[in-house]
């Protein structure tokens, strides 16, 4: 991979405000993903393929990363980052809404990466837990919200993204087959392992 590239793409990404992950939050990431050394990711958003390409250098020898972005424009940007850091045998854009996109595929994966819709991550969860391989791990990005999350703050146009993030926390929390962390970290981590 084209590290230098790789910056630069960071440098552009946060330049137009597109919300790449934090630096912290991909450092605390890394411990988990260098343990079980993922054969296959699946990641849901993936704007411009910056986190998606970070990810590929804990990825086991023969590894893939599958990514569903929606947003055309940041297709096409993902497509040419991705050529040009040289690692397109490595992730797979499904191009669409991941609403539609996550029922029809039928992979088992090591990881699982949360990072689009905020209103739509009860929904994501219960599609990563039909593909979660046993010992793997579903991480949740953005899960504290700006601290709306754990406040009483639930009015205004946030409201629904607000409470599906609690609901979300509220599954992975009481779900007997995960062990989870949520951490707070950049705008807050949720981390699950599956039993
Ligand atoms: N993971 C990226 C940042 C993703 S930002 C990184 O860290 O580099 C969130 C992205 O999710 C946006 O580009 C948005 O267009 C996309 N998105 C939001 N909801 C979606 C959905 N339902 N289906 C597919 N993509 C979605
Ligand atoms: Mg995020």
């Amino acid at each position: 991979m084209n590290r230098r590239e790789l910056e630069k793409i960071k440098q552009k990404a946060l330049e137009e405000h597109i919300p790449i992950i934090m630096d912290e939050t991909l450092e605390v990431m890394e411990k988990y993903l260098t343990q079980i050394r993922p054969e296959k990711i699946l990641e849901i958003g993936t704007a411009v393929g910056y986190s998606a390409m970070c990810f590929t250098k804990f990825l086991s020898e023969n590894g893939r990363i599958d990514t569903i972005e929606r947003d055309g424009e940041r297709i096409q940007e993902a497509k040419e980052n991705i050529k040009k850091v040289g690692l397109e045998d490595k992730i797979c854009i499904y191009e669409g809404d991941a609403v539609e996109i996550l029922p029809s595929l039928n992979e088992k994966y090591d990881a699982v990466f949360i990072d689009a819709a905020k209103g739509k991550y009860p929904f994501f969860l219960k599609q990563a837990l039909r593909m979660i391989k046993s010992h793997g791990i579903i991480f949740a990005d953005n899960i504290l919200y700006k601290g709306y999350v754990l406040s009483d703050y639930n009015k205004h146009k946030q409201r629904t993204a607000v409470r599906n993030l609690r609901e979300y926390i509220k599954e992975v929390s009481e779900n007997p087959i995960l062990e989870t962390e949520i951490l707070e970290v950049g705008d807050g981590l949720a981390i699950s392992k599956r039993k």
